[in-house]
């Protein structure tokens, strides 16, 4: 079951060049989780703690599961993942155990990045909700406290969080020496949407293909939703047994990845 809940990779292949736009939130994630990993002796030297946790929040699909990954490849640190989601809804009864587990593996196999998924699943304000798995919940989010208070800064393992609803997370998780730095990673802009596709397009066969006209019809998708578009068009151009990805495949994909996201009540609109 263990195997199923913490996903474990020793310097995932992801790089920052694979990450459109967020060029201001990967320094950030850098300088709180990277360089403390890799240059402690100049947060030793001036005299400064690092941050303990680092919460990245928006919406699904932005990238955020992409930065801690790129960070763990940069710093060589085995990248460890655990769904908040998944703690609370599939472990019910062994949540607690499998925080104090999360933990021990990362001490285990450090340098390591801990990154908790869906962490509003675990630290909820609004967890009381009356059903069974509430007081399993809250024992859950009491190991995860206590795993962080009793960890220190300055040592090779580091933590990180994402969700989508940061207004949602219980208080107790962002006090100073728990989730202490909050970065928000936004929704792309034009010239993040422009990177995102030419990153997921970059091993096609492309014939004449005005990209900015595919930026202009995607106001509000996310790098999900971008990649979905990309992928779209290859097999489309592939149903055609076309020699490229022509720029057909790519306004007839964009307009199916838009009605999935509306159908599914989403942002792209
Ligand atoms: P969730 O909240 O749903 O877990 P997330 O923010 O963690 O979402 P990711 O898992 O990082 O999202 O993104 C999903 C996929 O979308 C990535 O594997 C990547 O292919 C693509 N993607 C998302 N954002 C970007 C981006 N900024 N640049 C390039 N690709 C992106």
């Amino acid at each position: 079951s263990r195997v199923r809940v913490m996903e474990l990779e020793e310097s995932p292949e992801i790089s920052y060049a694979q990450i459109g736009g967020l060029a201001d939130e990967i320094k950030e994630v850098r300088e709180a989780v990277e360089y403390p990993l890799t240059r402690p002796e100049i947060f030793q030297r001036i005299g400064v703690e690092p941050p303990k946790g680092i919460l990245l929040f928006g919406a699904p699909g932005t990238g955020k599961t992409l930065i801690a990954k790129a960070v763990a490849h940069e710093a060589k640190a085995t990248f460890i993942r655990m769904s908040g989601s998944e703690l609370v809804h599939k472990f019910i009864g062994e949540g607690a155990g499998l925080v104090r587990e999360l933990f021990q593996l990362a001490r285990e196999r450090a340098p390591a990045i801990v990154f908790i998924d869906e962490i509003d699943a675990v630290g909820s304000m609004r967890t009381n909700d009356g059903t069974s798995g509430s007081a399993e919940v809250q024992r859950t989010l009491m190991q995860l406290l206590a795993e962080m208070d009793g960890f220190d800064n300055r040592g090779d393992v580091r933590i990180m969080a994402a969700t989508n609803r940061a207004d949602m997370l219980d208080p107790a998780l962002l006090r100073p020496g728990r989730f202490d730095r909050l970065i928000e990673i936004p929704v792309p802009d034009k010239d993040a949407r422009l990177q995102i596709l030419k990153i997921h397009s970059r091993r096609m066969q492309l014939g004449n293909v005005d990209m900015d006209t595919i930026v202009s019809m995607t106001e509000n998708a996310t790098g999900a939703e971008l990649e979905a578009i990309c992928r779209e068009a290859g097999m489309m151009a592939v149903r055609r047994e076309a020699e490229k990805v022509e720029m057909v495949d790519f306004t007839d994909a964009a307009r199916k990845v838009k009605n999935e996201a509306v159908a599914d009540n989403r942002m792209y609109t």
